[in-house]
């Protein structure tokens, strides 16, 4: 069996093409949503990122602003950038990209993001939403996987989830969205035992670890959809000719550049699930979609037509 491939560049398009008509519909009311993005600091892969959300602006006709502080930045000064930024009338949405250096306390710079302007779902106001039932801006990656579950008609009501990872950004909302679309979740970390043993009952398993192809094909029940949340880059020659033994195509990339882009699945579960998302090109490009879909969706709230009547949100949940 060769496993039916979940299109993440696809969907993101499709995405995209939904958004442009709500951006349109704001656009008639004089409104057009921006994202401000603080990246502190050189760090590279940040940079990498922070600049694929701005283009993602650009393409949308979104608003952006880029804010660079150096990474000598304190808590205090970094708390202040933020404040402003919740003043600002013309941001709709706000990134903190992460990692923070060492000296930021970055705990308190998520608490202190408007949760109306939380575009992540980080803070604790949008994380207890979500753990309620009633979700408002959660976060990118799995409300992405969501999103590539229901556009690829994969049945959620009843089915064996079994989530790999337990992070605050990727694994808890992960576990709670599934639970919410009515799948009976099982979630793993580092202490679960016999990993094998439980992955093998899913119908669906959704894999954030951060283990590059530690999850191989005798993991997964015939059939599974299998999501791959993981993203590493493999600079090993051994390891990169262990993983791609059977995709000569890509280990000739990789001897080319010396170093490739894998997930935590082992390419060679496409041989035993039933659909199955790439890496790269599966849940990558959803990440961005839905960061701008939470950019656009935090514009309508704050500025649309139905806007929440000031002081909705709680004082509490904004400290
Ligand atoms: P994280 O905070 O490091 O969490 C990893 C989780 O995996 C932890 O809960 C850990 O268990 C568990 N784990 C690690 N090794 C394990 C093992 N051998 N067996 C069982 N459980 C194990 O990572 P994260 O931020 O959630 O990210 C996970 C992966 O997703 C990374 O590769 C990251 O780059 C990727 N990611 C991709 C996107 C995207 O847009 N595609 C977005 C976000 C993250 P413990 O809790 O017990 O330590």
């Amino acid at each position: 069996m060769t496993a039916r491939i979940l299109n993440g560049n696809l969907i993101r398009d499709q995405i995209f093409g939904e958004l442009s008509s709500e951006i349109a519909s704001l656009s008639a009311l004089g409104i057009r949503p921006g994202l401000a993005a603080v990246l502190v600091g050189d760090n590279p892969a940040s940079k990498l990122y922070v600049n694929s959300k701005i283009a993602a602006c650009g393409k949308l006709g979104l608003a952006s602003f880029l804010l660079t502080p150096s990474a000598s930045i304190t808590t205090s000064e970094l708390l202040a950038v933020v404040a402003e930024l919740n003043r600002r009338d013309d941001v709709d949405g706000i990134l903190v990209q992460m990692p923070l250096p060492p000296q930021v306390d970055a705990k308190k710079i998520l608490d202190a993001v408007d949760p109306a302007k939380d575009v992540d779902g980080f803070h604790p106001f949008n994380v207890g939403r979500l753990v309620a039932g009633r979700p408002n801006l959660v976060a990118c990656t799995p409300a992405g996987v969501m999103e590539i579950l229901r556009r690829g008609g994969i049945a959620l009501d009843g089915a064996n989830a079994v989530v790999l990872g337990r992070s605050d950004i990727v694994g808890k909302p992960m576990a709670l969205l599934l639970l919410h679309a009515n799948a009976t979740v099982t979630v793993c970390h580092s202490k679960t035992r016999d990993l094998p043993a439980v992955v093998r009952r899913a119908d669906i398993v959704v894999a954030a670890l951060g283990r590059a192809a530690l999850i191989t094909p005798d993991y997964i029940q015939p059939g599974a959809t299998v999501i791959d949340v993981g993203q590493i880059v493999v600079t090993d020659r051994a390891q990169a000719e262990r993983i791609l033994a059977n995709f000569p195509e890509r280990l000739a990339k990789f001897r080319e550049k010396g170093s490739i882009l894998v997930g935590d699945v082992h390419p060679d579960v496409v041989n035993i699930a039933g659909a199955y998302t790439p890496v790269p090109g599966g849940v990558g490009p959803l990440t961005i979609a839905m960061l701008m879909s939470n950019t656009v969706k935090a514009a309508a709230m704050r500025r649309g037509r139905n806007a929440l009547p000031a002081g909705a949100i709680p004082a509490t949940a904004r400290s």
